[in-house]
């Protein structure tokens, strides 16, 4: 039931991620009741399909019971206890079954409270590591432009998307930003394989300019997610990590999206881009978004490095009251037992071609002026007049209006300025793919 007194209640004390503020308690924004499998329903009662599964999160879908009664019955029996000094089973066993699925000696599971603080979390070892080895003077983070890596001081620090760094302050000196790795940036006249020769060169001459004594790690997203789904030329993640071990720089990979099948794996890092990585941070499909919670996944070689003889007297000083939370574990827990009973997994592998060929389908509309993506992560960046970008105040204008079609025909998007990204619930059928494109393409066709 629409009801005007929750909308002014919204606009008067809710203050939200990313306020707008010339617009702060005049918004419009939609109110989410109620949902089923790929499907919410507003408070008009109105059904729309998710097309990015809340925010890159809602893997198995909505309405699952099974995760419902876990966390239930996990507050029933423990709702909370301090993880300092004490531990929780729930946690314990689903650290364990982390630890399983992610690549080779990734076996230290420190859990957070999402996906920024899991990268506040991994820099923070990366530091700590650091200066127990002394090192003290090995803190660079390379990261690179359109990355987007957190909203805590240290992970805003790594995250390189120009148009957020506006009004906000940033350390000093600690990261150092590698161009833009789309393909699409290329030169007009210069291949894709020459491209990717470019970008590697990029990271290595940084690391050397930067000098490798002064350069603690490399962060990247396997896929650049809220930088727009760019996916980097193929063999990119395999030649990077190369470079870094050559100058002993760690490679942390930001798996916060990719994670938890989003590619069609439990991680993107090994059985999508090949490569072994030192810290692996994930979060959102971690608990398919019934509860906060995220991880920085340590190798056993890092962890040995600064533990046991070598580590005594050393305490890693950083941590949460929620760290390891028993009903956010007992939603994980839950949700990776669908995941694995329903094979979830093996059906984002099997829809995929369909979603990839359905976005590159809107291609040649007149709005588009690119098309991405990879397993059930899509973008469609539009522009007015055909340009790459327009004016920030055109683009978010239109990525407004492409928005609103949208939902006035059934489908939630995700406007990230002028970029429509898709990325629904994993167990989207194929009938819903062909929906979710559908509307989609009568909106942008609209607005044109
Ligand atoms: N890392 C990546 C790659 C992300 O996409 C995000 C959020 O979208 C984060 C980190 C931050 O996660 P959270 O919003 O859970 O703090």
């Amino acid at each position: 039931m629409e009801n005007t007194n929750v909308k002014n209640w919204d606009n008067d004390h809710f203050m939200h991620p990313w306020e707008g503020m010339g617009d702060m308690g005049q918004n419009e924004r939609a109110f989410l009741e109620t949902s089923d499998g790929v499907y919410v329903t507003n408070d008009k009662g109105q059904k729309l399909i998710d097309g990015p599964a809340g925010m890159w999160c809602v893997q198995v879908g909505y309405g699952r019971d099974e995760i419902a009664d876990a966390m239930a019955d996990q507050a029933r029996k423990l709702a909370y206890f301090s993880p300092f000094n004490n531990t929780n089973t729930v946690a314990a066993e689903f650290a364990r079954e982390i630890a399983k699925r992610a690549p080779g000696d990734l076996n230290h599971v420190f859990f957070t409270t999402g996906g920024s603080t899991a990268v506040d979390s991994a820099i923070r070892f990366v530091h700590f590591r650091n200066n127990l080895l002394g090192k003290p003077t090995k803190k660079k983070i390379i990261s690179r432009q359109k990355a987007y890596h957190g909203s805590t001081y240290l992970s805003a620090a790594v995250s390189g998307k120009e148009r957020d760094r506006l009004w906000l302050d940033k350390p000093d000196g600690l990261a150092h930003f590698l161009p833009d790795v789309n393909p699409l940036m290329r030169g007009p006249d210069q291949s894709v394989d020459d491209f990717l020769d470019e970008k590697i060169a990029d990271l290595e001459n940084a690391i050397l300019d930067l000098g490798p004594e002064n350069v603690a790690a490399f962060i990247a997203e396997p896929v650049l997610a809220s930088g727009g789904v760019i996916v980097p030329p193929k063999g990119y993640h395999k030649r990077c990590i190369e470079v870094c071990h050559a100058h002993d720089v760690l490679y942390i990979s930001d798996e916060v999206v990719t994670a938890f099948g989003r590619l069609g794996h439990w991680f993107a890092s090994k059985d999508v881009f090949d490569i072994q990585p030192d810290i692996i941070t994930c979060a959102k499909g971690l608990t398919s978004g019934y509860a906060p919670m995220g991880a920085a996944i340590f190798s056993d070689r890092l962890i040995d490095s600064v533990s046991g003889d070598k580590g005594q007297g050393a305490v890693f000083s950083n941590g949460y009251t929620y760290s390891g939370h028993p009903v956010s574990a007992a939603a994980g827990m839950a949700s990776m037992n669908i995941i694995e009973r329903e094979g979830i997994l093996e059906h984002v592998r099997k829809v995929t071609p369909q979603f990839q060929a359905r976005l590159h389908g809107l291609a040649d509309l007149d709005l588009v002026v690119d098309t991405r993506g990879t397993g059930l992560m899509g973008c469609i960046q539009c522009s007015y007049g055909g340009s790459k970008n327009g004016t920030l105040d055109q683009d978010y204008e239109l990525g407004a209006k492409i928005d609103t079609a949208c939902q006035s025909k059934g489908l939630v998007l995700r406007p990230l300025i002028n970029m429509c990204v898709m990325s629904p619930p994993l167990v989207i059928s194929p009938q819903q793919i062909d929906e979710m494109f559908y509307v989609l393409e009568g909106a942008i066709k609209a607005v044109t």
